[in-house]
């Protein structure tokens, strides 16, 4: 996110697992037999989208691997719920950039049916309506395959928000059930933070129908592989393996141009853009220059949309949104720090609200190194400035304490962009001008490349980049996080 604001034969029963579960409708898997675990959890969801009735039915398929022998219950995130009467998803000082003419707009989902392995399953729900606790028909093995349903009818909120529609588009993310995270014995359930990105993603392997109004254009985390028309409406088909999540900006405004010389299929999308070429250009050499400082890139494609999004960007999987308000100098900003997410955050995971700090800090690093490196040396130097501002004040201020950014979101509150994305740009600043930078961008690489696809924690960052650059980070790290010592 970026805100507004300046700134052998198992193989083949899991390949053929794979292929019957892609295609086949959600609701109607009545086949008893026992199947193989899956790698990787696998979401398989139709979605039709009611243009008239600002309302989107949700079919959603789940196989996920049991992660403990005598599994009773499994716990889902329902995050169209955190736009339902009661639920705050915005500061108060973005309820006019997010919410058409300043009006506080609600939505939600409506379960019509949940099940696991075929039998109606009782089910609480939790957190404000984001929290479903899914009880199991029986109690699970480690490894054993659970198949999970859900059907809903989600109620689009008016906002320019992760979910909702305005303007003539629909923002559509986290629009299906998400499996919470396991770890230690128990589901990880986060509090949705009206502020940063209170996510810990875990990768999967999605297969998408989208049925949209005919004529609506569709930016999403891959390109659609099959579209069929299907009388005033088109479904889209799309799969995506090993994402974090899979999202889609539609509208019938929306138009796209496309370039393929990063080595996949790169698309701008874009309603009202004189200079559509020079921006799809910047994209381009973003996602290049990335891959070769960080290692490859991690889909088949790479989208981006220009839309009227609350802040600046966000990102997803394969796809980031910039906001179609940004001024020429602040979308190209934006662009290099959504396109820098699609390594620390798409190909090396992180917890996003206990450990906000590692993406953030690494993507706006990633700016500033990209701003030095094309010899933007103004461009440079004025982002770490504006760094060493935004935190200096905050220390002094609320002290080290209030300054800190190993915290969560909820415990950082409102200042967490100054400690988070400041904070965590100085200190991979000061890493780079400790170790020097080519040894930083390596021991980065390598730190890539070793989790990919995974989560890491910090203790893993820590240890990784300690082992490549011969030298143990941990009190370096530590003191800055902490702010035991100022960072400088
Ligand atoms: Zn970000």
């Amino acid at each position: 996110m970026r805100r507004l604001v300046p700134c052998a034969l198992l193989l083949v029963a899991f390949l053929c697992l794979i292929a019957s579960c892609t295609r086949r409708s959600p609701l109607k898997s009545d086949d008893p037999a026992p199947s193989p675990a899956p790698q990787r959890t696998q979401y398989t969801i139709a979605a039709t989208l009611r243009a008239e009735e600002k309302t989107l039915s949700v079919e959603s398929e789940i196989l996920y691997a049991c992660p403990i022998d005598e599994l009773a219950a499994v716990k889902l995130r329902l995050y169209a719920n955190a736009y339902a009467e009661g639920n705050v998803v915005v500061t108060e000082d973005k309820v006019a950039a997010t919410y058409p003419g300043g009006k506080i707009s609600t939505g939600g989902a409506e379960i019509l049916e949940a099940t696991a392995d075929g039998q109606s399953a009782p089910y609480d729900l939790g957190q404000g309506g984001t929290l479903m606790t899914l009880r199991l028909p029986r109690k699970y093995k480690r490894g054993e395959t659970i198949r999970l349903t859900v059907t809903e009818r989600v109620t689009l909120a008016n906002c320019r928000h992760r979910l909702g529609y305005a303007d003539g588009y629909y923002f559509l993310s986290d629009f299906y059930p998400v499996l919470c995270p396991f770890r230690e014995g128990k589901y990880l359930s986060y509090d949705y933070t009206p502020y940063g990105d209170p996510f810990l993603q875990e990768t999967a392997d999605f297969a998408l129908d989208l049925t949209l109004p005919l004529g609506c254009e569709c930016a999403a985390s891959s390109p659609a592989e099959r579209r069929e028309k299907q009388g005033s409406a088109e479904r889209l088909s799309y799969t995506l393996k090993g994402a974090r999540d899979f999202a889609a900006v539609c509208s019938e405004k929306l138009r796209y141009t496309e370039d393929s010389s990063a080595g996949f299929p790169v698309r701008y999308y874009y309603e009202n853009d004189p200079k559509k070429a020079d921006t799809l250009a910047r994209v381009v050499k973003a996602v290049t220059e990335y891959a070769s400082l960080f290692g490859e890139y991690p889909y088949p494609a790479y989208t981006v949309v220009a839309a009227p999004f609350f802040e600046a960007g966000v990102e997803h999987s394969g796809l980031s949104v910039l906001s179609s308000a940004l001024s020429v100098a602040e979308r190209g900003e934006v662009i290099l720090h959504e396109t820098a997410h699609q390594w620390w955050f798409g190909k090396v995971g992180s917890d996003g609200y206990r450990d906000a700090w590692m993406d953030e800090g690494l993507a706006e690093y990633t700016v500033a190194l990209s701003y030095k490196r094309a010899g933007a040396t103004a461009a440079y130097r004025a982002k770490l400035r504006a760094a060493e501002d935004a935190f200096s004040v905050r220390y002094a201020i609320k002290g080290a304490e209030g300054a800190r950014f190993d915290r969560t979101l909820t415990e950082m509150a409102d200042g967490y962009y100054d400690r988070v994305y400041s904070g965590g740009l100085l200190l991979f600043a000061s890493l780079a001008a400790k170790v020097g930078e080519d040894a930083l961008i390596s021991a980065l690489r390598a730190y890539a490349t070793e989790y990919a696809g995974a989560v890491a924690t910090p203790e893993d960052l820590i240890r990784s980049l300690s082992d490549s650059l011969g030298e143990d980070l941990s009190s370096f790290f530590t003191a800055r996080l902490s702010c035991a010592l100022p960072i400088d």
